[in-house]
């Protein structure tokens, strides 16, 4: 049975080359930059509606016109998205900023938002009939594609540094997945899988490297949306690795308006990185389109350990385009701020999602974000797998 999905075909982000949507595919062949996705969003709209929505299934298959896969029988479902948007009252108070709100991303399948990227991507690519899968990464994002491609019975290569906390190589383990150590970091992890690709023809399944994992990300904003009362917040903070995330919920926002879901307003899009990797600050602070290759990264917070991305670019639009900005945070201060997230909320956060709250009191000091505006930390994962850093 088909699904109500309007995909029309893929577009290069940079150089805007077009591409059919049906057949498997990575980067652009004319410039080895993202493709995105295109929909028939005048199609989409007589469907995908307010009122539709209140009856659709709580998760991020909800918005099916607008996500890729054609087939139901191709959609892979563990318990992905539609997680709950909380006001953090009390945080909020503490410091200053009493309309904070936390998106929990924490309680997907396999503990992070990356269920929901690899999801759609996994789903995608078993409909389009890829044979094997391979990612490298720095943690979660492996444990995802572990899981979604036992849910399918479809092989999976996972490369990881050696030094990722044991919790992600077991699970990916347990998951079925075949798991290598690297000693190097995501980008050497990366340059392996690439010559699995070439020599036994699996499918690379990077970030913003195939299609279709930003289209499962970019759900977030469209239920930020959804669950504010199609009003967005001020600002939403965001703690940026690859940056898929970035550019999904900035994609998400361009359609919803073109379906007449949301009016123009927009949130300033903060991108958080640690103090020791923080390529996309650093590009955002020089005014450079790119963002070079951040040398000796290193910090606890293992998503946010990404010194190179393909798609720097994208999350640089969107930051620049939202009147947004980016800062560093050290790993001290994630650290502290996973506490004081975790006896306020109720949420153990990942260091990464603690980033937020590191940002967003700077920002509150330096008047970048004032006290009464409507303030979205991400929180992107389950401190759990983390909990030796507390310990
Ligand atoms: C991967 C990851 C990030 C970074 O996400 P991107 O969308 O790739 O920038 C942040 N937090 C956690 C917990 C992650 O696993």
């Amino acid at each position: 049975m088909q699904t109500k999905s309007t995909l029309t075909h893929l577009e290069c982000g940079k150089c805007g080359a077009i591409y059919p949507a049906d057949q498997l595919m990575n980067l652009c062949t004319a410039c080895n930059r993202p493709l995105l996705a295109r929909y028939d969003l005048a199609r989409a709209a007589q469907t995908l509606t307010r009122a539709a929505l209140a009856g659709r299934a709580e998760t991020l298959w909800r918005y099916e016109e607008v996500l890729p896969v054609q087939r139901r029988e191709a959609m892979i479902q563990l318990g992905e998205g539609w997680t709950p948007l909380i006001h953090a009252q009390r945080l909020g108070e503490a410091i200053g900023c009493p309309d904070t709100w936390i998106k929990d991303e924490s309680v997907n399948s396999t503990g992070s938002f990356k269920a929901r990227g690899l999801c759609m991507g996994v789903s995608r690519a078993y409909e389009l009939g890829a044979k094997e899968l391979a990612i490298p990464s720095a943690g979660n994002a492996a444990g995802a594609m572990s899981a979604y491609a036992a849910a399918v019975a479809l092989p999976a290569y996972v490369y990881m540094p050696r030094d990722v906390p044991s919790l992600f190589q077991v699970e990916c383990r347990v998951l079925g997945a075949q798991v290598t150590l690297i000693d190097g970091l995501i980008n050497d992890c990366g340059a392996r899988v690439r010559e699995g690709v070439l020599a036994h023809g699996w499918f690379d399944m990077s970030t913003l490297k195939e299609p279709y994992r930003v289209e499962g990300k970019k759900t977030m904003g469209y239920e930020v949306a959804e669950q504010m009362g199609w009003e967005l917040p001020d600002v939403i903070i965001y703690p940026t690795g690859g940056g898929t995330g970035m550019v999904g919920m900035w994609k998400a926002f361009d359609e919803m308006e073109q379906m007449g879901l949301i009016g123009s307003k927009r949130p300033r899009m903060v991108t958080v990185q640690a103090e020791h990797c923080a390529p996309i600050v650093r590009a955002f602070n020089e005014g450079t389109e790119h963002a070079a290759l951040w040398e000796g990264a290193r910090t606890v917070a293992d998503g946010l350990r990404v010194p190179v991305a393909v798609g720097d670019f994208l999350v640089l639009r969107a930051i620049r385009e939202s009147g947004g900005t980016a800062v560093a945070v050290s790993d001290a201060a994630m650290l502290a701020d996973a506490l004081e997230i975790g006896r306020h909320t109720g949420i153990f956060p990942a260091p990464e999602g603690a980033a937020c709250l590191a940002a967003q009191r700077m920002l509150l000091e330096q008047g970048w974000i004032r006290p009464d505006e409507r303030v979205v930390l991400f929180n992107t994962g389950t401190g759990l797998k983390y909990a030796h850093l507390w310990a």
